[in-house]
């Protein structure tokens, strides 16, 4: 396949606004393609050229891209930069240069997909001294081959600014388009990528005929996590995870034991059981999923990024429990042994990062508390029911100080749950989950069988993960920063859109506002992000990349924003401030429009009560 075909495609979806006509172009992509080119296809549409976990980044500067772009068009890096100014897009300037050029001259050798795919690759794994400039020298050829299209997408590609919209849904959609396949098959593609999160394998094996049933957990391969839902109290929790018998019954509850995990029951589960769920201590820290093989351990973050050379003390923890190969996964949080206190939720953030990580693990040493198991000594255990899998976690973490079974308590009933809420409030926990006994681990979704209660925003169930699209410049005392507020948005999933839902100028202290004002001048762009639908106008637009929490006193509905709009109003948080900034989470993860349509209904009943 000629590079040139995709970069006409590229371009094709460029101008595409409907999610659908998306996913058709990107079929008729796949649909010309071999199984190991639809593998290329799908990492470069990602923007990458392996699945994200394995840290590859073919990351080049502009300078040195600049530099690239000069040598193959024969103008000077000066003429390219001011060419840049001025379209405020590299690769739209690469492709207006090139164009000259190729006016003056005939030759030109034809890129391949396999070409480009193993030049990217090949940049993506040089590093250490005289790295840059060998970097330099492959991206020029791949450009002194180029049409001028086609250097527009090598060239973004590069910078990390591919930005063609298609996400890994619309993905998924264009592959069972290509084999014209029902439901199931789309349900299977989806089940094998959350139990390995790697699209391109999966559109391999896909299109090139094999069962996507062979998918199954594997240490190693990360899986992608399972999210909880939301409801407004005790009474709702019950009822949609113990049914209607179990209504407004106090006292069927197992005896918990005060800060003590109680063991999960053991099978056959007791008829009484059945009419009750898990509740567990939610825990605000660091989201870790463990995966051991052999002796070996990784640590995943929660957007499955590897992180395992950060927790050295969770590593020698992991590999000392009694088994050759586990995923499992919890929440880690920085503790002090000797006062049995946790360390502020900011304390056990510092334990992110690259650096003097032996001394904070000394200073801040982290516990892990273990609360789902997903592979155990060969055997796959997503599609086991919560009981099974908690007595398995239990058994494998037995003994460990490090890695400790989350607490919990079994209930029916929505006092008892009501009061272990309240006491995880009281112990500056965050709140607490409640979880389905008979439910697999539904791996990638926001499913009931996990229902989060959190200690609350106003009237609202939840704070809201919102994406920034948009940025102000301050006012008054906010000059000097260069930084007065964010335009924010979240996704529409049925729509593939970004609607606003947030203006926010408040909750950020000075070190959030200079790295905000630093990281978002990065991503600036000339235009209105494309699936954006707004009707505000921020000073600068930015690439949709950044994630952050933001709480406020109530969901509204608006004139001013898009947000799951009906008519001329949308859906809109009265009073936003950011509470944190969401490096842990990616624009795939940010709240979508249903889920502040269905926080907007719970702040209605909760008003009503
Ligand atoms: P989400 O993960 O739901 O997108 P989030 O990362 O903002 O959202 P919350 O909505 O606050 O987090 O709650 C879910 C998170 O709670 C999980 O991702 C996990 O990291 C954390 N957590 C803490 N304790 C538990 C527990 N006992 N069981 C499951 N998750 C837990």
């Amino acid at each position: 396949m000629l590079f040139s075909g995709v970069a006409q495609h590229f371009s094709e979806v460029e101008g595409t606004v409907s999610r659908l006509a998306m996913s058709g172009i990107v079929a008729k992509l796949f649909s010309g393609a071999t199984p190991s080119e639809a593998r290329q296809l799908v990492y470069i549409m990602e923007g990458n050229v392996a699945p994200s976990h394995e840290g590859l980044d073919v990351g080049i500067g502009e300078k040195f891209a600049i530099r690239a772009i000069a040598r193959t068009s024969g103008y000077t890096e000066r003429q390219v930069a001011s060419g840049c100014k001025k379209s405020g897009d590299l690769g739209e300037t690469a492709e207006a240069l090139l164009e000259k050029k190729a006016q003056l001259s005939l030759s030109s050798s034809e890129n391949t997909l396999s070409k480009v795919f193993s030049s990217f690759l090949k940049i993506a794994r040089m590093s250490g001294s005289g790295s840059q400039e060998a970097k330099i020298s492959v991206l020029s050829e791949l450009l002194n081959g180029a049409t001028p299209l086609e250097a527009k997408y090598l060239v973004r590609f590069c910078l990390g600014r591919l930005r063609l919209g298609v996400g890994d849904p619309s993905i998924i959609d264009a592959l069972s388009m290509v084999r014209h396949s029902d439901k199931t098959d789309k349900i299977m593609l989806e089940r094998a990528f959350n139990l390995c999160s790697d699209l391109g394998e999966v559109a391999e094996v896909y299109l090139s005929g094999s069962d996507l049933s062979r998918f199954s957990a594997q240490p190693g391969k990360p899986i992608r996590p399972a999210l909880a839902e939301r409801l407004p109290n005790a009474r709702e929790i019950i009822e949609k995870l113990c049914g209607e018998e179990a209504k407004g019954e106090p006292g069927r509850e197992k005896a918990g034991r005060k800060c003590a995990v109680q063991s999960a029951p053991s099978a056959p589960m007791a008829p009484a059981l059945r009419r009750q769920c898990a509740v567990e201590a939610k825990y605000d820290g660091l989201r870790m999923q463990v995966h051991l093989k052999d002796g070996a351990v990784g640590i995943y973050s929660r957007k499955l990024e590897k992180m395992t050379h950060m927790f050295p003390e969770i590593v020698k923890a992991a590999a000392a429990l009694p088994a050759a190969s586990a995923i499992f996964e919890g929440e880690a949080l920085a503790y002090n042994s000797s006062e049995k206190r946790y360390y502020s939720f900011q304390q056990t953030m510092q334990r992110k990062r690259k650096h003097g990580v032996e001394r904070m693990a000394e200073e801040f040493p982290l516990r892990l508390f273990a609360f789902d198991i997903m592979y155990l000594d060969g055997k796959d255990l997503t599609m086991a029911p919560y009981l099974e899998r908690r007595r398995a976690l239990e058994g494998l973490v037995k003994g460990s100080r490090t890695i400790v079974p989350s607490d919990l308590i079994y209930t029916g009933s929505p006092k008892k749950l009501d009061e272990y809420f309240q006491r995880a409030l009281s112990e500056g926990l965050e709140g607490i989950i409640a979880k389905d006994l008979a439910q697999p681990y539904v791996a990638g979704a926001r499913k009931f069988a996990w229902i989060k209660l959190k200690k609350s925003y106003g009237a609202m169930a939840d704070s809201v993960d919102a994406i920034i699209v948009g940025y102000y410049l301050g006012k008054g005392a906010r000059e000097e920063f260069k930084f007065g507020g964010v335009l924010a948005a979240v996704p529409n999933e049925e729509t593939g859109k970004l609607e606003t839902i947030a203006k926010i100028g408040g909750g950020f202290t000075e070190d959030e506002m200079a790295s905000l004002a630093e990281a978002l001048e990065k991503i600036k762009t000339k235009e209105k992000p494309k699936a954006l639908v707004s009707k505000l106008e921020p000073d600068f637009w930015v690439e949709p990349k950044i994630v952050i929490t933001i709480a406020a006193d109530e969901i509204t509905l608006s004139p001013m924003h898009t947000c799951g709009m009906v008519g001329e109003t949308g859906y809109a948080l009265r009073f936003p401030r950011m509470v944190a900034m969401r490096d842990d989470k990616s624009p795939s993860d940010a709240t979508t429009v249903r889920e502040v349509i269905s926080m907007f209904e719970m702040q209605r009943r909760k008003n009503a009560q």
